[in-house]
């Protein structure tokens, strides 16, 4: 053999050793968080992940959030050119071509609208407007309480049906009709965000816009992440019950969320359709424990709209969905398929089976 080809043949062992020991020293290196907090759809957005490259972890990160900023300009209320200002601005004059995100939504609207018997209605902008629900997003000063004629004219205008859908554009035949994405794009949008990291081979993390939450996988050491229901009396650090979840959206909604305060009276963000006034019940919270975040978002405000009877029973008719309830008067009741997998944390609670 001659000495060249000697040669090559040490350095192509040479190489082999480098990359056995390069891809032994990779899979035995403990992944490390990444994570970035950016303010996008008008909430608080987290995202956190776990990776062996940080430098493709931020990138992830980063298209993650252009995505939801893409979603974003599809759907806010307060940008000009964004699809629904667009149809709100055009109800009664002329349709409007929108993007595949927003006909995605709008039809899975519909069909929350139908399942909910109407608790959910995304046809109920004029009514969350007159409540300024939306302050933050469409950045003006808190309203005063609306008059009751106010009221009970814009409860006129919450038909769903008077949405029309002709391929990709949409109509809103009433005139005085508006819709409002503000309880299902934020679950949309972490589904999507999800979706995207996953699709970057991001296995362990979890991404959160305001309380609608995503866990992806499990934690890095393989257990599962712990969730917690914040107490609506004292707030995020005091936990009342403990959840552990792997793979799966947790998303709560509450009266403590977002309100205005007159007289002694909370005026929170989540309306009953059929009253035109914040949903008086039982409840300060239902979180919605399922697969995809756009159901936890929209059947939080829901079941919170339909008190804690119907909304249990019509959680329990659902499949990979689970629901826990808190009330008033601190009592805990969980759907079956989850009842026994909360931890309880907060002895004033009482957990009912
Ligand atoms: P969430 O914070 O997810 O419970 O959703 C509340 C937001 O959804 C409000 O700020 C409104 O924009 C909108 N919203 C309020 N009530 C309803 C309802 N009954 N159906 C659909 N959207 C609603
Ligand atoms: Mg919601």
């Amino acid at each position: 053999m001659s000495n060249k080809t000697l040669i090559t043949k040490a350095k192509i062992v040479l190489l082999v050793i480098f990359l056995i020991l390069g891809l032994t020293i990779y899979r035995f290196q403990k992944p490390q968080l990444v994570q970035e907090n950016q303010f996008v759809l008008g909430t608080f957005g987290q995202i956190h992940l776990y990776t062996k490259s940080p430098k493709s972890g931020n990138k992830a990160i980063n298209q993650a959030y252009q995505r939801i900023r893409e979603i974003e300009n599809s759907m806010s209320i307060i940008i000009s050119d964004s699809d629904i200002y667009q149809l709100n601005e055009n109800a009664g004059i002329k349709p409007i071509k929108v993007t595949q995100d927003t006909l995605n939504v709008i039809h899975k609207g519909l069909e929350y609208y139908e399942l909910t018997k109407g608790a959910f209605n995304i046809g109920l902008g004029k009514i969350s407007k007159l409540w300024g629900v939306n302050i933050e997003t469409d950045n003006k000063i808190p309203p005063a309480i609306p008059k009751e004629e106010e009221i009970l004219d814009a409860k006129k205008h919450i038909d769903l049906y008077q949405l029309e859908i002709n391929n990709n554009e949409l109509f809103i035949k009433d005139p005085k009709m508006s819709i409002d994405l503000g309880g299902i794009a934020k679950g949309y949008a972490v589904d999507e965000a999800v979706r995207t990291l996953e699709g970057l081979g991001i296995k362990s993390g979890f991404v959160n816009l305001g309380g609608d939450i995503f866990v992806l996988g499990s934690k890095p050491d393989g257990t599962a992440w712990q969730m917690g229901i914040q107490s609506p009396e004292l707030g995020s650090s005091n936990v009342i019950v403990k959840i552990q979840l792997r793979n799966s959206s947790i998303v709560t909604s509450g009266d403590y969320q977002r309100y205005i305060e007159k007289d002694n009276k909370r005026y929170h963000h989540i309306i009953d359709p059929s009253t035109g006034y914040p949903a008086e019940n039982e409840l300060t919270s239902v979180t919605i424990i399922s697969d995809t975040t756009i159901k936890g978002d929209s059947y939080s405000t829901a079941a919170f709209v339909m008190g804690l009877e119907k909304g249990l029973d019509f959680i329990e008719n659902l499949e990979n969905t689970e629901a826990i309830f808190l009330t008033k008067d601190k009592r805990i009741y969980a759907s079956s398929g989850i009842r026994d997998e909360i931890e309880l944390m907060d002895k004033e609670y009482k957990l009912f089976k």
